[in-house]
């Protein structure tokens, strides 16, 4: 089969497109017949190599694969082939206790496809079975696949974590990015006020559209002066965070007394200070969130089945571009996701 494989970490151009065995199955797995995969800053960080990370080379990267089952394990009972599937990126045991209370996020064998194994930015990919997901009918290939990640991330962060509520205010960084595209379609969702950062005027225009009440040019303007002018000095419930070192000071200081920040991610960088007589003399909570469990994944796809949530592409590559496609990710002017067509 083609793939896209690095055989040492670096710059997009240690990405090749080659030809590579064909996956063998286990017989609770399935094999799935590529259609399309999304791109996440994941993949960034896993072709350029995490300190203390050994990912396993040559490696075919990828997490958020859309397609068609075309080989089924002896042991798989719950779908069939030809069937469309959206896969969940997550795999994990499936048997300690954490996997078994549906906290699957916390197993202690948890990986993504593309991180620790072989992805999707191939031809096929291997997946345990508890990995297919229903496919929503309403959304082409490209579409479904921009799904799983981002959206089970600002989900687990908003719902699992920060237990949004009606009524309150969201600051979101980073509108633009897969993960804040779509965590200002669920803090909607659940009914909350959206303030959403980003870059340009012309992100922030697309980022109302997409639900936000107020919109913040972090280039042009200071983050926590115009939370305090849009929330009458008061500050906002929770922060949604993933840009790490050049917004941490900003996001800790527009939360209001008992705000909470949710962080998933250090794009810019994880180191970050906080002063303690702030913190626990306004009680403030933060909370790390890391990926989220295949159970949200599953009530995320119905409402994406209904309409009610839809995933943003920004540009489709085909697979044997992926070197261009990443090339285009870091330079961060997309809005959206950026999604490789096999
Ligand atoms: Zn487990």
């Amino acid at each position: 089969m083609k793939a896209i494989v690095f055989e040492q970490h670096g710059s997009p151009h240690v990405l090749k497109y080659i030809d590579v065995p064909q996956p063998a199955i286990k017989p609770n797995e399935v094999l799935v017949r590529v259609k399309a995969c999304a791109l996440n800053h994941l993949d960034i960080w896993v072709r350029l190599g995490l300190p203390g990370v050994p990912i396993p080379l040559p490696h075919i990267p990828g997490s958020d694969v859309a397609g068609e089952i075309a080989q089924v394990g002896s042991e798989v009972t719950s779908v069939r082939v030809g069937q469309k599937v959206v896969l969940a990126p997550g795999v994990t045991c499936g048997k300690c206790p954490a996997c078994v209370s549906g906290l699957d996020n916390r197993c202690r064998h948890f990986t993504n496809l593309g991180y620790m194994i072989d992805g999707g930015c191939a031809e096929f990919v291997r997946v345990p079975e508890v990995n297919c997901l229903p496919y929503p009918e309403n959304l082409s290939f490209e579409e479904a696949a921009a799904v799983p990640l981002v959206f089970q991330t600002a989900w687990h962060m908003l719902v699992g974590r920060a237990q949004l509520q009606p009524g309150e205010d969201v600051l979101i960084l980073g509108a633009s990015s897969g993960v804040g595209s779509a965590a200002i379609q669920i803090a909607k969702f659940f009914g909350a006020r959206v303030i959403a950062t980003a870059g340009t005027d012309e992100k922030l225009q697309k980022a109302k559209r997409l639900g936000a009440d107020h919109g913040i040019n972090h280039k042009s303007q200071k983050i926590r002066e115009e939370v305090r002018r849009i929330t009458n000095k008061r500050g906002v419930d929770v922060v949604f965070e993933h840009v790490g070192t050049a917004t941490w000071d900003e996001s800790i200081a527009s939360l209001a007394p008992s705000g909470r920040l949710v962080t998933c991610g250090a794009t810019t960088g994880f180191d970050a200070r906080i002063d303690l007589r702030f913190l626990f003399s306004r009680q403030l909570s933060l909370l790390g969130s890391y990926m989220g469990t295949k159970s949200e994944l599953h009530a995320v796809l119905k409402l994406v089945a209904a309409g009610r949530l839809k995933p943003i592409v920004d540009r489709v590559f085909p697979l044997a571009q992926a070197a261009a496609a990443h090339a285009y990710l870091e330079s961060s002017s997309q809005f959206g996701k950026v999604v490789l067509r096999v």
